[in-house]
């Protein structure tokens, strides 16, 4: 029998995430802090639980999308948080990008109460998520990950198993921190180009046109001609996973010496204004002149 399912958060992520779920055929009961966002999903078939306690209390699978450690706090023991009707015989998939040590954490206070933790982030963006081509980062016990792969697989392209929980979140932190500094690199080589006297245009061109290539470019490229960056990943959201990038690299004793300049980089992001913005626009901060 296929699980009744609850979803929270229907942001960029959230809402084609939901999409999916209730075109694969299962039964979707959904909250959102503003409630008035989750209403093309409740057009397409879901319902609205009124909190997050009510919908804990009516289905044995709740994901949570959400912004991150705050929002998840928010959702389980804020106002009719979820918690104490979650226990025995349900299970939590927390999808939001946190750090390893929040989920640890998390999954140390949730099973102790006899629920099943899942930490399963996801690597791609607002098109993969709308494509069903996310890569789900799936950490917690095997047997129950097992289980939940059928519900996974429908948002995603690929389940990728990475250990006890809080190594879903490791690994997306590896991803987090290749991605970051890609984006920047990119930026940085077309404001580099451009103060040169090289078009945009050309240098992307170039880029595309030999082994640099690759989907992300390609993805950032209509933003970096356009000088238009609406939000697929914002920038806010890279800033607050550099944070967790810095602070794991503490814990764990990596060097991470890029991770520090990515933090340093997207926090200037923030102070120019551009934390709505995608990440791309972290070109706005690498075509300013220095000071
Ligand atoms: P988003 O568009 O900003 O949506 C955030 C969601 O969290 C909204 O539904 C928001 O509710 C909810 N929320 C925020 N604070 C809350 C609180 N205190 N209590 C209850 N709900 C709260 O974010 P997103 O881009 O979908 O990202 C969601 C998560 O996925 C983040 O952890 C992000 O880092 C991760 N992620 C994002 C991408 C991406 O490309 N966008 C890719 C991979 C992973 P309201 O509607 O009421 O504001």
């Amino acid at each position: 029998m296929q699980p009744a399912i609850g979803f929270i958060g229907m942001g960029i992520m959230g809402m084609p995430m939901a999409a999916n779920l209730l075109k694969a055929g299962f039964t979707l009961k959904v909250y959102n802090r503003t409630a008035a966002k989750a209403q093309p999903l409740i057009e397409a078939g879901a319902t609205l639980a009124a909190s997050p306690r009510e919908l804990a209390q009516e289905v044995d699978l709740l994901i949570l999308m959400v912004t991150g450690p705050e929002a998840v706090q928010d959702v389980l023991w804020g106002r009719e948080g979820a918690f104490r009707e979650l226990g025995p015989g349900k299970t939590l998939i927390n999808m939001s990008t946190v750090s390893p040590r929040f989920s640890r954490e998390l999954n140390s206070v949730l099973s102790g109460a006899g629920t099943t933790f899942i930490d399963a982030p996801v690597s791609g963006s607002k098109k993969a998520a709308e494509e069903k081509a996310l890569i789900i980062l799936a950490s917690g016990p095997q047997e129950a990950v097992a289980q939940v792969t059928p519900v996974l697989a429908t948002l995603g392209k690929k389940v990728v198993y990475c250990g006890e929980a809080g190594q879903g979140s490791m690994m997306k932190m590896s991803i987090n921190l290749l991605l970051g500094l890609m984006m920047a690199g990119l930026a940085e080589a077309v404001a580099f180009g451009r103060a040169g006297g090289l078009s945009p245009e050309a240098i992307l061109e170039v880029v595309h046109a030999g082994p640099l290539s690759c989907g992300l470019f390609q993805l950032k490229t209509e933003m970096l001609l356009s000088g238009e960056f609406p939000p697929q990943f914002p920038l806010k959201h890279m800033t607050k996973d550099a944070k967790f990038i810095i602070d794991t690299a503490f814990e764990t004793g990596a060097g991470a010496p890029l991770g520090h300049l990515l933090l340093h980089l997207y926090r200037r992001g923030l102070s120019h204004g551009l934390g709505e913005e995608d990440f791309a626009a972290i070109y706005r901060v690498l075509e300013a002149p220095p000071g």
